[in-house]
């Protein structure tokens, strides 16, 4: 495993991403919702650095189990708040073919919210699929497997506190 982003790298991000959230939404309150689990990292440390009223929620969407075989994702929101009306910040680990993103924002978008910004760590520019941008991306980043700050492998590694790239015979069996 290779080191991307070190621990001082991604909080430098996460002040961008902060920063960024500040200059637009200023004092209005805003709901924050990250997808799970990838995000909690994110969400953890990003609404600590932000001061304007907030409610915070998750939301799940299934794609990528385990490596790379996309099963139909399924958006569930039981743990949402009500977003109808709302100023949402949408939060996620990392913007790949933008499948993931384009199904929550419709989803959010159906259940009323008022407007749906978007906020991501890491884009991974060259995979991009469906017509979406992230409204603010901390960091591009090269099509390599990343995990760590919240990304797992087959669920792991999601503690540790740096971004790291899997490299080939780190992919194997999983075991
Ligand atoms: P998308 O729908 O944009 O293709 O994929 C977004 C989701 O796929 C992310 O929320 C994340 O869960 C997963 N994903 C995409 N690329 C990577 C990666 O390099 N590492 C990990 N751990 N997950 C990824
Ligand atoms: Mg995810």
């Amino acid at each position: 495993m290779r080191v991307l982003l070190s621990q001082n790298d991604v909080r430098q991000g996460v002040e961008r991403m902060a920063k960024f959230v500040e200059d637009r939404f200023g004092d209005s309150p805003i709901t924050i919702v990250g997808v799970m689990t990838g995000s909690v990292m994110l969400l953890a440390d990003l609404i600590r650095l932000l001061k304007m009223p907030m409610r915070v929620g998750v939301v799940q969407a299934s794609s990528y189990r385990g490596e790379t075989t996309r099963s139909e994702l399924v958006v569930n929101s039981d743990l949402t708040p009500d977003v109808a009306g709302r100023e949402v910040l949408l939060l996620d680990d990392i913007f790949d073919t933008g499948h993931t993103l384009m199904a929550i924002v419709e989803h959010l978008r159906r259940k009323g919210a008022r407007s749906i910004c978007t906020a991501v760590l890491l884009r991974k520019a060259e995979r991009k699929e469906a017509p979406i941008e992230p409204d603010f991306a901390a960091f591009d980043i090269p099509n390599e497997f990343v995990i760590g700050y919240g990304l797992d492998y087959r669920d792991e590694h999601r503690n540790l506190p740096f971004i790291g790239v899997l490299e080939e015979n780190d992919l194997g069996s999983g075991e």
